[in-house]
């Protein structure tokens, strides 16, 4: 379930009958842990915290959850069903008429709108401000591992899609989603910093020419692993044995956390990343070796055209 605040945590946590419960905080979050641990146990119940990293709700600490009745996990929504476990998104509020900068460079008939878990809140508000400047908005409802209207995670950029529209503005931090966006909808995809005010068409040509040449790279290993998550909403068991069988020495080796040190001790010629997809887009700079997508991985397999090259998304 999602909760969004500690008062109405606590009347959650009491509804469920918890006695002991286990916090989780991505590493953004992570030091509002004292406060939220120090208000658990003045209301009573026991409380543990999870020191591990934590990069979404696909990696839920269910090793603590073990000795717990309820996971409490701050910072993301769910990416999949767990009744022990309640998400308390973490809210970023903005002012929404900072998104008057993002018009002049808004040029198609129909504009869908993103965001990612933090400003879901205002998607409402981001879309009525949109409509009342003559701009036609949509906004995709959430289904699966992005349960609110309109958010997309560095995962799953189906919100932009679904809404069918004729470009699509993206309003958060980062590049890593609107060039996600951009190469996953093939669609003009205009990104607005909510923060900086910073605005900007973005294009996914420069992330393609970079995974062009590891691709080529990856045609001289020697030998390949399949990188298999044994993190709860990371493990794609079907997709990594699907991918092993298509060439006959690649090996799936499970992981919990992929780290280049990890990978240089492994020392295989090539990884194929079926962890979190944003690991072989965004960390390939500190691997000692190509670290594919499983769809680069089909490109290298033949068993894809490069014209065919789509970017790794979770179901
Ligand atoms: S798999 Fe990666 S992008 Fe998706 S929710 Fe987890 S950390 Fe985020």
């Amino acid at each position: 379930m999602l909760s969004s605040g500690i008062s109405e945590l606590i009347q959650e946590l009491k509804t469920r009958g918890a006695r002991r419960v286990a916090l989780q905080f991505p590493e953004g979050l992570k030091r509002k842990a004292a406060r939220y641990a120090a208000g658990l146990r003045e209301a009573g119940f026991d409380v543990m915290v999870s020191g591990d990293p934590c990069y979404g709700a696909c990696d839920l600490a269910l090793d603590t959850l073990a000795d717990a009745d309820v996971l409490v996990h701050v910072g993301h929504t769910p990416v999949d069903n767990r009744d022990r476990v309640i998400f308390i998104p973490y809210s970023v509020d903005f002012d929404v008429t900072i998104l008057e900068k993002a018009l002049p460079l808004l040029k198609e008939k129909t504009v869908s709108l993103v965001t990612t878990v933090q400003h879901v809140h205002l998607v409402p508000a981001m879309e009525e401000f949109l409509r009342s400047r003559g701009i036609d908005t949509r906004v995709a409802e959430g289904k699966g591992r992005t349960p609110c209207r309109g958010q997309v995670l560095g995962c799953s950029f189906s919100a932009a899609k679904d809404a069918g529209a004729d470009e699509i503005l993206y309003v958060g931090t980062g590049l890593f989603h609107p060039i996600g966006i951009a190469l996953s909808t093939k669609k003009r995809v205009v990104a607005l910093d909510p923060l900086s005010g910073i605005c900007s068409e973005v294009s996914g040509e420069t992330l393609l020419r970079r995974r062009f040449a590891i691709i080529e790279k990856a045609k001289a290993a020697k030998n390949t692993a399949i990188i298999l998550s044994t993190k709860s909403g990371q493990a794609r068991k079907e997709l990594a044995e699907g991918l092993a069988a298509l060439s006959p020495g690649a090996v799936i080796v499970t992981m919990q956390e992929v780290s280049p040190d990890e990978l240089t001790n492994l020392g295989f010629g090539c990884y194929v990343n079926t962890a979190c997809p944003r690991l072989a887009y965004d960390d390939q700079v500190r691997f000692p070796v190509p670290v594919l997508s499983p769809q680069e991985f089909e490109i290298v397999c033949g068993k894809r055209r490069w014209d065919d090259y789509t970017v790794d998304e979770i179901p």
